[in-house]
C-alpha cells in the first residue's frame, strides 16, 4: 500500500497543531477552505498595502497605510460598552485618535502608557473632521522599529479570521516547511527562471512589490505550474490505468432494435454515429472512458440506453447516475416503459431505499434480476453489488469531480464508462478536465425544434408577466418560473421560491401551482414534478435544483427571475428546460433595473445564440479570472492558484510533461523526477491516482 511520505506529515496535520490556533478557529478558516496547513500555504495574498514612514499625519490623505511615532496623551474609555475606547496621541505636528472597539482597558493601559512615545502603524480615517486610526495594526517601541513591514501582504478572509491570525499561521507553516526534491524537469525549470518551491512560496507571500502579485511573476507562476502539473499527472495516471484492463462487451442488436422502434422518433445522425463510437469502445479488450458532450436537449439519454443495452445484449448489467433524485425519477419514468416492452428490468436506487426495500433491491441486482440501475451516487456504495457489471454512465457529468469519476473506474472489474455532459467547454480547457478520456460531441439537436424565443424584461413588469402566464395554461401551456439566487444559500433562495409561490398561487389559482427547492424532503419533490410532467401542476415554481436534466416537453415557458445574478452557462442551462417539444417556446429574463453594461451583454448573448458551446466561449472571454462562481458552475475543476482562462499555454506544458513523465517512469517509483512528483502528489491532495497505479 501506499501512503504519505512522513516528510510531508506536518503538513497534513490538524490546523490546530499550529501555534495560536485553536478549534474555533479551525472552524472558522475552512469558510477560506482552509483544513490543513498545507492549504494555508497555497491561499495566496490577493492585495498588499504599502506603509509610508511619517513624521506627521498632518495633511496625510485619509486611506494612506502610516507609520509615526507619538507620545500618548490621554485615555478616553467609551460611554457605553458598545461606544469606542479612544486614545488620543500625539505626534511632530498634530493630535488625532486611535479608536478601540470591545477595548480591555487594562491592556491599553500597559501597551500605550500615558506620557510615553510608540511607533503606531494603520490605517488613516477621517472622522468628524478628526484624523484617527482604528485598531492600529502596530503598536510598538521605538527599538522594536524594524518589525514593521512597509510593504505587507493582503490575504483573503473570511468571519472571524483577521489579516493577524492569518499571518501569524503562515509564519507557524513556514516553521514547518519540508525540504522536497525537484519535481519539474531542470531544463523547464530553468527556461522561465522558476525559483525552488520552497522559496517560491516565500517570495509570493512575502512579497517587496506589486510584481509578485502578476500572473507572470516566476514564483507565482511555478506555483501555479505545480498545481497544473499535479492535476495532469493525476489525469495521465488514470489514462494509463483505463487502457491497461478492459473485456470486449459485443451485443446482438436485438434489444437495441426493438426499443428503436418504440421510441416515437428517430435518431439523429450525431446520436447514430455517437452510438457507434461507444460500440466500438465496448467491443475494444480496453476498458472504455468516453465522455458524451452535448447541448441541452440534443437527445443524450436516449443514446445511454442504447449503449445500456449492448451491455445486457452481451449479458451483462448497466447503470445510470445522475445528480439529483429529480433526475434519477425522471430517467426511471421514462426509460422503464421502454425497458418493459422488450424485457429489460429497469430499477432505481437512491439514498431513501432503506431497510428490507433496499435488500431486496440489492439482493436482485446480485442475482442478475435488474439489468439497469438507474440511481444517485447511491449506486456506488458499498453494498451495492452487481452480477456482471459491464457499462457505467454517469449523466450530467459536471456536478461530480474527477473524484468520483475515478471512483466509479474502481467500482467494477473492467468497467466501461460513458460520462455525459451538457456543459459545453471550449475545447482549450477540455485538456484540464477530461485530459484523460477519449470524446464524443453530439452536434446536432432533434429536428422540429423551435428556436426559444428569450426576451428581457425588467421586473417592474412582473404583474404583466403573471397576467399573461394565467392567459397561457388555461391554453395548457406548461411552464417553469425560476427564482434567483440570493447570497449562496439555498435557505434564502427558498425564502424567495415560497414567496413567488404564494403570489402565483393567488393569482393562478390553487392547484395549479406547484414548488421545489432544496429544502423539500426527496418524497415532496417526487410529488411535485410528478405533478408537473403529467400536467397537473400548471406552473412549477423552483429554486436552481431543476437546473440540470429535467425533461418536461409540454412545458414551453421558462421565467427567470433576477437572471443578471445568474452564470450564463447556468441561464443557458435552465432555458433548455424548454424548447424541447414541437410548440413554440421562450424564455423570459427578468432582470432587477438598473442593469449594468455587462450585465445587459451577457443577457442579451443569450437573446442571441442558443449554442451552447458558442456561449460558453463569450462566457469565459468575459469573465475574469479567479471567478469562483462562475468558475463552480462551468464544472471545471477549481485550482486555488493557477487560472486556467489565462494560463491556457501553462497547462499545455504540464500536460505535456506529465505524459512524457509517466512513459519513463509509469510508476513514478524509478526515477528521481517520478519519485518527486510522487510526493507532489500527496502534496497537492492528490493522491486517489494512487489507488489507480496501485490497483491498475
Ligand atoms: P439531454 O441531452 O439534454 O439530456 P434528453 O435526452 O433529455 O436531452 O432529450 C430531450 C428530449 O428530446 C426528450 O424529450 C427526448 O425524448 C427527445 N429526443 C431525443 N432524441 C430525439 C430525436 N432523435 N428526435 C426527437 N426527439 C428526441
Ligand atoms: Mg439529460
Amino acid at each position: 500500500m501506499t501512503s504519505r511520505p512522513e516528510i510531508l506529515f506536518p503538513l497534513h496535520r490538524s490546523l490546530t497543531t499550529l501555534e495560536g490556533i485553536g478549534p474555533s478557529i479551525e472552524k472558522k478558516m475552512k469558510g477560506l477552505l482552509i483544513d490543513k496547513p498545507v492549504d494555508l500555504l497555497f491561499t495566496l495574498p490577493i492585495s498588499f498595502i504599502k506603509r509610508k514612514l511619517v513624521e506627521t499625519v498632518f495633511m496625510c490623505p485619509s486611506g494612506q497605510y502610516v507609520i509615526v511615532e507619538v507620545s500618548i496623551l490621554k485615555h478616553q474609555p467609551g460611554r457605553t460598552k458598545q461606544s469606542a475606547y479612544k486614545v488620543i496621541v500625539q505626534d511632530k505636528e498634530v493630535s488625532f485618535n486611535l479608536l478601540f472597539f470591545h477595548a480591555r482597558k487594562d491592556y491599553l493601559n500597559k501597551i500605550l502608557p500615558i506620557g510615553e512615545k510608540r511607533i503606531i502603524s494603520g490605517k488613516l480615517e477621517l472622522f468628524d473632521g478628526f484624523q484617527q486610526i482604528v485598531h492600529p495594526d502596530y503598536i510598538i517601541q521605538m527599538s522594536e522599529k524594524a518589525q514593521i513591514k512597509s510593504f505587507q501582504a493582503i490575504y483573503p478572509l473570511t468571519a472571524g479570521i483577521t489579516q493577524k491570525i492569518m499571518r501569524r499561521s503562515l509564519n507557524s507553516v513556514f516553521q514547518l516547511l519540508p525540504d522536497l526534491e525537484e519535481w519539474i524537469d531542470p531544463s523547464l525549470k530553468e527556461s522561465r527562471s522558476w525559483p525552488g518551491w520552497n522559496l517560491a512560496l516565500k517570495l509570493v507571500h512575502d512579497p517587496t512589490s506589486h510584481e509578485a502579485f502578476e500572473t507572470s511573476f516566476p514564483a507565482r507562476e511555478r506555483l501555479s505550474y505545480d498545481e497544473l502539473y499535479a492535476h495532469q499527472l493525476t489525469l495521465a495516471i488514470a489514462r494509463l490505468n483505463n487502457k491497461k484492463a478492459g473485456r470486449p462487451t459485443l451485443g446482438t442488436g436485438d434489444l437495441e432494435a426493438s426499443v428503436l422502434t418504440e421510441l416515437g422518433f428517430d435518431l439523429t445522425k450525431s446520436q447514430k454515429s455517437s452510438i457507434e463510437d461507444i460500440k466500438q469502445d465496448l467491443a475494444k479488450p480496453f476498458r472504455m472512458n468516453r465522455l458524451l458532450q452535448g447541448d441541452v436537449g440534443s437527445g443524450k439519454t436516449v443514446v445511454a440506453f442504447v449503449s445500456l443495452l449492448v451491455a445486457i445484449e452481451a449479458g451483462g448489467q448497466g447503470v445510470l447516475m445522475a445528480p439529483t433524485e429529480i433526475l434519477v425519477q425522471q430517467h426511471v419514468e421514462n426509460l422503464r416503459p421502454l425497458g418493459d416492452k422488450v424485457g429489460v428490468v429497469v430499477e432505481s436506487l437512491t439514498g431513501r431505499d432503506k431497510g428490507k426495500e433496499r435488500e431486496k433491491k440489492l439482493k436482485a441486482l446480485r442475482d442478475g434480476n435488474i439489468h439497469i440501475l438507474i440511481g444517485t451516487h447511491a449506486v456506488f456504495q458499498s453494498g451495492v453489488n452487481f452480477l456482471d457489471l459491464r457499462l457505467a454512465i454517469i449523466d450530467e457529468q459536471h456536478r461530480f469531480g474527477v473524484r468520483q469519476r475515478l471512483a466509479l473506474g474502481e467500482k467494477g472489474q473492467n468497467v466501461d464508462v460513458l460520462v455525459m455532459t451538457a456543459t459545453p467547454i471550449p475545447r482549450s480547457l477540455a485538456l484540464s478536465q477530461y485530459g484523460e478520456m477519449d470524446l464524443t460531441v453530439l452536434r446536432e439537436k432533434p429536428a422540429g425544434r423551435k428556436p426559444v424565443k428569450t426576451v428581457i424584461v425588467s421586473d417592474n413588469r412582473v404583474h404583466e408577466i403573471a397576467a399573461k402566464l394565467k392567459e397561457v395554461i388555461s391554453r395548457n401551456i406548461q411552464a417553469y418560473w425560476v427564482c434567483p439566487l440570493i447570497e449562496e444559500s439555498e435557505l434564502l433562495d427558498y425564502t424567495a421560491a415560497e414567496e413567488r409561490f404564494k403570489a402565483l398561487r393567488t393569482d393562478l389559482g390553487e392547484g395549479l401551482v406547484g414548488l421545489v427547492h432544496g429544502q423539500m424532503s426527496s418524497e415532496e419533490k417526487d410529488d411535485v414534478m410528478k405533478k408537473f410532467s403529467h400536467g397537473q401542476i400548471k406552473v412549477l415554481v423552483s429554486t436552481t435544483v431543476i437546473e440540470v436534466g429535467v425533461d418536461v416537453p409540454r412545458a414551453s415557458i421558462i421565467v427567470i427571475e433576477r437572471a443578471e445574478k445568474f452564470g450564463l452557462a447556468q441561464l443557458h442551462q435552465l432555458r433548455g428546460r424548454v424548447g424541447r417539444g414541437s410548440s413554440e417556446s421562450s424564455c423570459i429574463l427578468l432582470y432587477k433595473a438598473p442593469l449594468s453594461e455587462n450585465g445587459e451583454k451577457r443577457l442579451s448573448i443569450l437573446r442571441e445564440t442558443e449554442d451552447g458551446f458558442k456561449i460558453a466561449e463569450i462566457d469565459l472571454q468575459m469573465r475574469g479570472a479567479g471567478d469562483m462562481i462562475g468558475t463552480a458552475q462551468s464544472g471545471l475543476p477549481r485550482f486555488r492558484i493557477a487560472d486556467i482562462y489565462n494560463q491556457e499555454k501553462l497547462l499545455n506544458i504540464a500536460h505535456k510533461y506529465a505524459r512524457v513523465l509517466l512513459e519513463k517512469d509509469p510508476t513514478l517509483r524509478s526515477t528521481k523526477e517520478g519519485n518527486a512528483s510522487r510526493k507532489l502528489l500527496w502534496l497537492m491532495g492528490q493522491e486517489q491516482a494512487f489507488r489507480l497505479l496501485s490497483v491498475g
